[in-house]
């Protein structure tokens, strides 16, 4: 912590670490200078996130459990996007001091339960209060598996795409406990060498676009009716009247992945799925560049990219 430690910090800390145990990798976790974690010949993956009270959480409504499980989830959700087999995370806060103690406590027994399901050593963070918001960063190290990460810039004309799960609709609540699709990206990749993967964070037409751009300017059609929609989408549709097909595609924090492989491998993964991941073929990579949606009627429309942007103005 810099500056003063704000009382009880050391507390805290002492807490955290009664509460953290570590295996595996973890030579040394939480109480010195650093971690000290066994090196591995495979590759280091390396992801981070913050989380901001107002933006994507608002601590005035949502649960401190949430948020901590939210900060994890996200940083496991993006070591999954490569494949990886999440390791060990640190977690940096700037707690609200009117309630540091209690924030800080929720936050730690959230990300602790999911950290113990995953196997993940909470290895380290930094502590500090202040009269601003809540505000959370967490950074998790992983690893590669024998097969090698899978960027997004594999993809071919002709490839599958496939979802792990229905989607939209995840403001109704559900964004606040993602399930992060590590186990799912592990077996698919073991059956089948992906070329390209993301998880859908920003939204199916976003982040699929990033994987287009991030191949050379391909294009993809989806199927309209192939894509698994969230029965949340379906409420939000009600509400506002937008049809669900534009809330799986538009809303973002779904956190499944998108994944893109070769077609036979595709339909050999939808016909007979690997135990716990279900996948959804829905749609075709393409040369021309652009996004397509395909509908019932046979006809093609095409699908702007209008996912979330941090730095665009605009609702979020
Ligand atoms: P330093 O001043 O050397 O950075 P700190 O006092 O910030 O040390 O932290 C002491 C120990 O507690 C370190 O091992 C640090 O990684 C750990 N730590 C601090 N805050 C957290 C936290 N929120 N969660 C987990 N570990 C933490
Ligand atoms: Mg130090």
């Amino acid at each position: 912590m810099t500056g003063q430690p704000s009382p009880g910090e050391f507390d805290l800390i002492a807490w955290f670490r009664e509460r953290t145990e570590v295996r595996g990798r973890t030579m040394l976790g939480i109480g010195d200078d650093c971690a000290i974690l066994r090196a591995s010949p495979a590759e280091l993956l390396i992801t981070t996130d913050m989380l901001m009270d107002g933006r994507h959480f608002r601590l005035d409504r949502d649960e401190p459990g949430d948020i901590g499980y939210k900060a994890l989830a996200v940083n496991l959700s993006d070591i999954a996007a490569m494949a990886g087999v999440p390791i060990a995370a640190v977690v940096a806060v700037a707690l609200p001091r009117d309630r540091a103690v209690e924030v800080a406590r929720g936050i730690h027994a959230g990300m602790i339960a999911l950290a113990e399901r995953f196997e993940v050593d909470l290895v380290g963070g930094d502590t500090n209060a202040w009269d601003g918001p809540l505000v959370i960063s967490v950074t998790v190290l992983g690893e590669a598996t024998p097969r090698g990460p899978v960027r997004r810039s594999g993809a071919r004309p002709g490839d599958a795409i496939l979802l792990t799960g229905p989607l939209g609709g995840s403001l109704l609540g559900r964004h606040l406990r993602p399930e992060p699709r590590v186990a799912e990206a592990l077996v698919l990749h073991h059956k089948a060498p992906l070329h390209a993967l993301i998880d859908i964070s920003d939204g199916l037409a976003s982040d699929l676009g990033h994987i287009l751009e991030e191949s050379g300017g391909l294009g993809a059609v989806l199927d309209a009716d192939s894509i698994p929609i969230h029965p949340d989408a379906l409420t939000m549709s009600r509400q506002d009247g937008r049809p669900a097909i534009d809330h799986a595609l538009h809303d973002g924090e779904d956190f499944e992945l998108c994944v893109v492989l070769a077609p036979g491998d595709a339909d050999r993964l939808v016909q007979s799925p690997p135990l716990s991941a279900a996948v959804h073929r829905v749609g075709t990579i393409t040369a021309t560049p652009g996004l397509w949606l395909l509908g019932e009627d046979g006809v093609s429309s095409p699908v702007a990219a209008r996912g979330f942007d941090h730095l665009r103005p605009g609702p979020g």
